[in-house]
Formats: structure tokens, sequence, C-alpha cells
């Protein structure tokens, strides 16, 4: 089964714009002002540049 991507929103400090959002290259995380990012399950692929490149550890793959 494919790796699915969650969100520890615990992890998140989310008090700034998630740079993670313009790492993923099929737009899959979107986020509402500072709130954790969300993932469109349609669009992700499961590459794993968000969960490689959150310094926070709130993006796992
Ligand atoms: S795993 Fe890749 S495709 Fe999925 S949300 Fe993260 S960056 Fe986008």
């Amino acid at each position: 089964m494919e790796r699915k991507l969650k969100i520890v929103t615990e992890n998140c400090p989310q008090n700034h714009k998630c740079p993670a959002v313009k790492v993923c290259p099929v737009g899959a995380l979107t986020q509402e002002g500072f709130e954790a990012p969300t993932i469109n399950y349609d669009k992700c692929i499961s590459c794993s540049k968000c969960s490689n490149f959150c310094p926070k550890k709130a993006l796992v793959l």
C-alpha cells in the first residue's frame, strides 16, 4: 500500500506561512491563515518533499 502523508498538528507552531506549501510539486498542500496545512489526497503523490522539508516534522509520510 502507498504511504500516506499525515499532518501532526501538535508539531506545527501554526504561527507562520507554511513554506512546505510551495515545495509541493503538485499543489496538494493548502493553508488557511497560519493554521497547519491541509492535504488534498486526490493530488498528493507521496513524494516526501514536504515531509523532508518541514523542520518541525509536522508533515510525516
Ligand atoms: S508528499 Fe509530495 S505531493 Fe504529497 S503533499 Fe507532500 S510535497 Fe505534495
